[in-house]
Parts: C-alpha cells; sequence; structure tokens
C-alpha cells in the first residue's frame, strides 16, 4: 500500500523514537531527557517571545549563535543552528557526503545515523567497536567518504580521548569527520577547541540534553565558516525559519545561564557515579559512563525479561533487539530518588526471574 510515494522513500524504514508514555505516569529513564526543568529564564524568555508570534523569526537565529559562539571562543560564522541536532545531523548528511564514497560510523552507535544515510542514498560501513565497545581509531583512517560518531558514543556512554578525535580529524583530510557530541557536557572532552585547526571537523552538540530542553528542539553545530555555509545552504534550500521564537528565545537563555547549567549537570554526575556504583555491587556489568545514561547488562538475567519487570513496575528504560546489544539495557540517569526507585525495582526483577530459573 505505498501507492503514490516516490520511489526513494519506498524502502526507508524510519528511525524509531524511544517511547512517550500517555494515560499512565511512568518513572522516564527511556530517553535520556534531563530530570531537571530548564532554568527559570528560560520560561521568562519564552513568554516575553511569545508576544511576537506575528512576525517571522529571525531566520539567521543571530542572538543565539552569537551566543554560542561567545561560549565556545569561536566567530558567528562558526556556529549554526538547528530543530534539534537531528535536524542538524540531517543536513549535515546532505551537505558533506556524497553517494558512491562510503561513510564510517560504529557497529554500536545512534540508530539514526543509518536512516539518514539511507534516505540520502548513501553507502556506509559500520566499523565493529572493540570487545568492550571502544573505539578501534585506526579503522576509521584511509579512505573513506567520511566518519560520524556521537563522543561520548551512544547507547554505551564510553569517552573517546581528544587526542583520538585529532587523529580522526587528521587523518582524513579528504573527509568531514562529524563529532556528534549530544552528550560531552556530562563528562567527555570536546572538540570544539579542534575545528580552528581542522577545516574538516565538524561539532555537532544540542540543548536537549544537559540543557533540559529536549521539547524546545534546539540543536547546534561548531566548525570552520566553509563547512557551516554549506550547512546554510542546505537548510536555506529546504527551510528558512527551523528555530521559531520560542526556541530561539529560550535557547540563548539556556545558554546564557551558565550557573543553573553548571549546577544541574554537576548534580547528574554525582548521581551517575553514585549509582554506577550501586548497579556493580547488585551484579550488573557496566563500563563507565560519560553520559547521562548507563549502559548496563546482567549475567544471568537476560535485559529482555528486566525491561518488561520494570515496565509493569512503572519504570521505562530502552532496549533494542540488535546484534551485540540486545542484552543491554540503556538506563538515563534521572534523579537520586529515581535511580533509588529503579534500583528497587530491578531487586525485585532480580530475584523474581532467579527464583523462576531454580
Ligand atoms: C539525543 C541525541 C541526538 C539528538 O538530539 P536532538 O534532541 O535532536 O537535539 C543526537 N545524537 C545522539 C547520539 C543523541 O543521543
Amino acid at each position: 500500500m505505498k501507492e503514490y510515494w516516490s520511489t526513494r522513500i519506498r524502502d526507508m524504514v524510519p528511525y524509531t523514537p524511544g517511547e512517550q508514555p500517555k494515560g499512565r505516569t511512568f518513572i522516564k529513564l527511556n530517553t535520556n531527557e534531563n530530570p531537571y526543568p530548564p532554568s527559570p529564564k528560560v520560561l521568562e524568555a519564552i513568554q516575553a517571545a511569545a508576544g511576537d508570534l506575528r512576525l517571522y523569526p529571525d531566520p539567521e537565529s543571530t542572538a543565539l549563535r552569537d551566543a554560542l559562539a561567545e561560549l565556545y571562543g569561536l566567530k558567528r560564522g562558526q556556529v549554526f543552528v538547528g530543530n534539534g541536532s537531528d535536524e542538524v545531523l540531517a543536513l549535515a548528511f546532505q551537505a558533506f557526503f556524497d553517494p558512491g564514497r562510503t561513510i564510517l560510523f560504529p557497529d554500536v552507535t545512534y540508530s539514526f545515523y543509518p536512516v539518514f544515510a539511507k534516505l540520502y542514498g548513501l553507502s556506509f560501513r559500520e566499523v565493529p567497536l572493540n570487545e568492550r565497545f571502544g573505539v578501534p581509531v585506526e579503522e576509521f583512517l584511509g579512505e573513506n567518504g567520511g566518519v560520524i560518531l556521537p563522543n561520548p558514543n551512544a547507547p554505551t556512554g564510553r569517552a573517546l580521548p581528544l587526542e583520538d578525535v585529532r587523529r580522526l580529524a587528521e587523518g582524513n583530510p579528504g573527509a568531514v569527520v562529524l563529532i556528534d557530541e549530544a552528550y560531552v557536557d556530562f563528562g567527555a572532552d570536546s572538540a570544539v577547541g579542534l575545528v580552528e585547526r581542522h577545516p574538516n571537523l565538524l561539532v555537532v552538540q544540542t540543548c536537549s540534553k544537559s540543557r533540559s530542553l529536549a521539547g524546545l528542539r534546539v540543536g547546534f553545530a561548531l566548525g570552520h565558516e566553509n563547512l557551516i555555509a554549506a550547512l546554510e545552504c542546505v537548510k536555506n534550500s529546504f527551510n528558512s525559519y527551523p528555530l521559531d521564537r520560542l526556541a530561539q528565545a529560550g535557547a540563548l537563555a539556556a545558554i546564557q545561564d551558565r550557573a543553573y547549567f553548571q549546577e544541574t549537570t554537576q548534580k547528574i554526575i554525582a548521581t551517575r557515579e553514585r549509582f554506577t556504583g550501586q548497579l556493580r555491587e547488585m551484579g550488573f556489568q557496566l563500563e563507565d559512563s560519560a553520559a547521562n545514561f548507563l549502559f548496563i547488562t546482567h549475567p544471568k538475567v537476560p535485559a529482555k525479561a528486566l525491561l518488561d519487570g520494570l515496565r509493569e513496575r512503572g519504570i521505562l528504560v530502552r532496549w533494542w533487539d540488535k546484534p551485540r546489544i540486545s542484552n543491554h539495557l540503556r538506563v538515563t540517569v534521572g534523579t537520586d530518588g529515581e535511580m533509588e526507585a529503579l534500583c528497587r525495582a530491578l531487586e525485585e526483577c532480580l530475584s523474581a526471574e532467579l527464583m523462576a530459573a531454580f
């Protein structure tokens, strides 16, 4: 029943986002949202901006880009903004990658990348991560049409040292290296400081996670003016106003309130560290995470059983039926209270499953 569909999309399998439940209230640890609300200044700014909704927004998002440029020590022309970083990534795939040249990304990574690649008819190769989900940097050097990977990686939470990002940029002079830093504020080193020296390096970030603004849809890219101009070219051939007035005003206020950002980010990091230890004591295996989620597996109880058991107990986490990771759960770091509830529910699920197996 795909009559009238263009041949380009007939075989598309779109990305499936994590569930946003309606009706029953769950403890939501499934889509890496921030457990804390945005800065109060964000709401004030959005209220003020709502007075002007009759008028189109600034197509250049000038004030927001200037604030981001100031924060990262760049020029306005080195900053691009979009309607969530998913949109920025989609535009980047179109701007920098060509059909006929193979792009590379890890086998265990953000599952939107293969979707974008297929949408634009790009060939890609999924490079296997090592045993402990580390990135084999050498495998991303040599002939390719572009490299994309998140740092920290999702859903593993593992961070790549900055020196490795530098090697990726330097070792691929003929292609764009795109570092998706959706979670970088929770503990990895940002590659922003490298963009001046590496004209092929594009860093993509988002206000959805560390700025508590998943609902506002603001993402951005930082890189050489030439790369930003390419993104502008695609954007202006597609939608002149991807960020509405509320999004521009709210994101600007969030970027400017550095103290609030520091405070909430530090709280999440502290919670993550505490519960990493607690989950290990409960028998879970997990690598240290540099993100706002933990990627956990249990040697005795299948992840799918835990997923279902948690859901029955009112807690949502994320699970993928995919090679290498189907026995893992990705658990967002919530508040201390939410994480305590998670641990209690996991204890119950573990004993129920182990009893049943006995
Ligand atoms: C959440 C996420 C994004 C996208 O976030 P937006 O809400 O679209 O800004 C991009 N990359 C990774 C790896 C993510 O986990």
